[in-house]
């Protein structure tokens, strides 16, 4: 029988890190070597089990980073950007794969991620959700598809908690659409209108962010035509979706080369 793949998990007290604490308990082909919390942080000796509601298992959460990652076979971060910059540094030191779920990452930032990556192999995703990488597919097609009669606007819902707008799966079903349309995101994107706007420009793709309750994460694109529209969703219930979807990732990328790797790579979706 093989070995299971030892697994330390980044931000293990968070909302995403406990759910990857949970499913990585029930994962008999993973195990929890590391749970890292920064410095302070109330779950710091507390058993990884207890703290997700199940029996003690062994491994308390700690703080110190470079030993949790040199246990580990690969390293999973859902934390924050300057968190997830510290936690390349330590990868890069001793080698050791890291699948990113962080969002709200600058343009410098994801430039440094692009430098690590060919240190060490490095998945990043703005979403784990295998549904949601399924219908950025989708929405790519659709963009290409439908072309530029089709005007695209995209409406992203997220709980009070979340600290960043739009949410980086929005940005992503952005991307898809822009490169289906082969248009460039950056210069035609429009985060939310107030007063006297104007007609909407044809090339425009648009943003629109909902905050509140305990919304998972729910995200709409929709293709505007005359007489018609197209419209493609997904809305996550359980956060167990991204949990589920970041192991896999994990799994996939021990012992590849030193790469820049997404969720296209991991489920094949890059044809
Ligand atoms: P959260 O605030 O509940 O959890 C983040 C955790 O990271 C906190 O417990 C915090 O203490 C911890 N942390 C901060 N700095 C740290 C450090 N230096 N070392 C160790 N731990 C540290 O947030 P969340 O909802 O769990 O989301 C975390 C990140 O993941 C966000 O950027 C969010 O947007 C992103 N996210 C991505 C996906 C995806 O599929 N890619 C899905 C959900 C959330």
């Amino acid at each position: 029988m093989t070995q299971p793949l030892s697994v330390a998990i980044l931000g293990a007290s968070g909302r995403m890190g406990r759910s990857l604490i949970d499913a990585t308990l029930c994962n008999d082909r993973l195990r929890l070597a590391a749970a890292v919390e920064r410095a302070g942080n109330a779950s710091i000796g507390v058993d990884v089990g207890v703290l997700v509601g199940q029996a003690a298992v062994g491994v308390v959460v700690s703080e110190p980073l470079a030993p949790a990652i040199r246990q580990s076979s690969v390293v999973v971060d859902f934390t924050a950007p300057g968190a997830t910059l510290a936690a390349l540094e330590a990868c890069i030191s001793s080698g050791t794969p890291i699948v990113i779920g962080t969002t709200g990452f600058t343009p410098d930032q994801k430039l440094l991620i692009a430098e690590a990556a060919k240190r060490i192999p490095l998945c990043i995703a703005a979403n784990y959700a295998i549904g949601v990488n399924v219908a950025l597919k989708l929405v790519e097609l659709a963009a290409r598809t439908l072309g530029a009669d089709y005007d695209v606007e995209i409406v992203e819902a997220h709980h009070r908690h979340k600290v960043d707008a739009p949410s980086g799966t929005a940005l992503a079903f952005g991307e898809a659409a822009a490169a289906g349309l082969d248009r460039d995101l950056l210069s035609n994107a429009v985060y939310g209108r107030e007063g006297q706007t104007g007609a909407r420009k044809r090339e425009t793709i648009g943003f629109a962010t909902v905050r509140g309750g305990d919304v998972v994460g729910d995200h709409t694109v929709l293709f505007l035509g005359e007489g018609e529209r197209v419209e493609i969703s997904h809305r996550a219930t359980t956060r167990a979706n991204f949990a589920n979807g970041a192991l896999r990732a994990a799994a996939w990328l021990v012992g590849k080369p030193a790469g820049l790797y997404s969720m296209r790579d991991v489920l094949s979706l890059n044809d």
